[in-house]
């Protein structure tokens, strides 16, 4: 599991620009899609060989009693209780303030691993005008400048040797290719815990151990047709006895570590509600873990032809970057359009991990050139030489050639729409990367 890092202090002290600089480093395979939310306050990072989860929260009001600042204060506290280290944010230029003492009061309570970062320091002498912040009683304060770029890596390395944090020795590798490890993802009242409680009660499934019930964490082998899988930890989620339940407590930091480490994830929306935010934020984590997707509209039994239309509107509309992804209506209430769930869980699977070898890559590459050139932009006119596969789940594709900076990303979808046919990819994100010789 990745270490969350919690962003807390009052408002406009650079948290959100702060948060930004945490989360670009990330390879974004999400930047060619269009209607991606970017609104988003839970982030993925990566430091050399660390990642970790950064949550955004709004202005921190400890004692808010009523409104908008009782309801961040709520939302605080809660990513709080999440993380494991918490950086409070004040301001190296406006010193410390009533707010900034409440906030400090707060977290000397909580007791949780905590750094101070003077923001907005750029330029300033080393320490002389952060002395003040001391009092604030949470240890040595930390100058950077999120704007500039200034001391993030020294506060990503202090945040996680508070923690003692080191890269878990080849965990990732370890597991077995042939299980897939299925998260069922979705907001609370989707239909998640009635979905696998009706699989589990499948004949054709047959669940192997369904050991005590005192832990929170789930995780259920099975096997389906001569298939195995893991069910694993999904948010919002408990085992008692032999059924699951919807717990009350949804958390976006579990939704992001079942998706982080789940094969498949399964998405579920609620067909009565349509696709709103939250669903849309869970389907952008998706998208950006590079995991292979199933998307499952559940209560279909519980809406009419109008809603119906309007549900697969608000599918393209919202979700549109989830394209690739098989997209099923299904009712877990009454058992209906369940069997081709599986069927796609299965080919997301196969094609999150499918090999492609170069000759054929090339000879696909050679194929789409000739079938439709790349455009010449200025006197440039890009050359694609050759392809091969730089990585699997998700795939990627590596092309070759010259000047392939004045690749088109219509051209690019073209390719990806070659590929995709050719080798049958479907719930996978595919990756396509230019690589200019010189
Ligand atoms: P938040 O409300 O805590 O999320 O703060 P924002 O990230 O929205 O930043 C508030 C303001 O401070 C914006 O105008 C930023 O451009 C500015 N700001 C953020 N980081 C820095 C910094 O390192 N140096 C300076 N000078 N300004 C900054
Ligand atoms: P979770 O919070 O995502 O686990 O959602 P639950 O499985 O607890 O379901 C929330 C509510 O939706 C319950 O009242 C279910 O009975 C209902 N529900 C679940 N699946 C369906 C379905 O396919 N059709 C209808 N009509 N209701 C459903």
């Amino acid at each position: 599991m990745k270490p969350v890092i919690a962003l807390v202090g009052r408002p406009n002290v650079g948290k959100s620009t702060l948060f930004n600089r945490l989360t670009k480093t990330r390879d974004a395979i999400v930047a060619d899609f269009a209607g991606l939310t970017r609104d988003r306050h839970y982030g993925n990072g990566k430091q050399g060989k660390h990642e970790y989860i950064v949550i955004d929260t709004g202005g921190f009001e400890p004692d808010a009693s009523s409104g908008i600042y009782k309801e961040m204060a709520k939302q605080t506290r809660q990513a709080v209780a999440e993380a494991d280290v918490v950086v409070f944010v004040v301001d190296a230029r406006g010193g410390v303030s009533a707010q900034d003492y409440d906030i400090g009061k707060y977290l000397r309570k909580l007791g949780k691993p905590c750094l101070v970062i003077a923001n907005k320091a750029e330029g300033m002498k080393d320490g002389a005008q952060l002395s003040e912040f001391f009092e604030l009683g949470l240890g040595e304060v930390f100058p950077v400048s999120a704007a500039h770029g200034q001391g993030i890596r020294s506060l990503v390395d202090m945040a996680l040797a508070l923690l003692n944090w080191t890269v878990p020795e080849d965990a990732a590798e370890e597991a077995d290719p042939a299980v897939i490890k299925l998260a069922v993802a979705g907001r609370p009242n989707v239909g998640k815990s009635t979905l696998i409680n009706t699989w589990l009660g499948e004949e054709r499934l047959v669940a192997f151990d369904m050991p005590g019930t005192t832990r929170d964490a789930i995780s259920v082998p099975f096997e389906r047709n001569g298939q195995r899988f893991e069910l694993i930890d999904t948010a919002g989620l408990r085992r008692k006895g032999k059924v699951f339940e919807a717990i009350e407590k949804f958390s976006v930091v579990k939704t992001l570590q079942a998706i982080e480490s789940a094969s498949v994830v399964l998405l579920l929306i609620d067909a009565i509600q349509g696709v709103t935010d939250q669903d849309a934020h869970i389907a952008g984590y998706i998208l950006e873990s590079g995991r292979a997707v199933v998307v499952a509209i559940n209560k279909w039994d519980a809406v009419d032809e109008y809603q119906r239309e309007l549900v697969k509107r608000s599918i393209e509309t919202r979700l549109g970057f989830l394209k690739f992804a098989a997209l099923h209506m299904i009712s877990a209430h009454k058992r209906q359009g369940l069997g081709p769930v599986w069927d796609s869980i299965a080919q997301a699977h196969r094609s999150a991990n499918c090999k492609m070898p170069t000759p054929v890559l090339t000879r696909l590459l050679l194929e789409a050139v000739q079938f439709q050139t790349p455009k010449k932009t200025g006197v440039y006119r890009p050359k694609l030489r050759y392809a091969h596969q730089g990585g699997m789940n998700p795939p990627i594709i590596v092309v070759h050639g010259n000047s392939l900076e004045h690749v088109t990303e219509a051209y690019k979808r073209f390719l990806e729409g070659r590929f995709r046919k050719e080798f049958d990819l479907v719930g996978t994100p595919l990756k396509i990367q230019m690589k200019s010789s010189e």
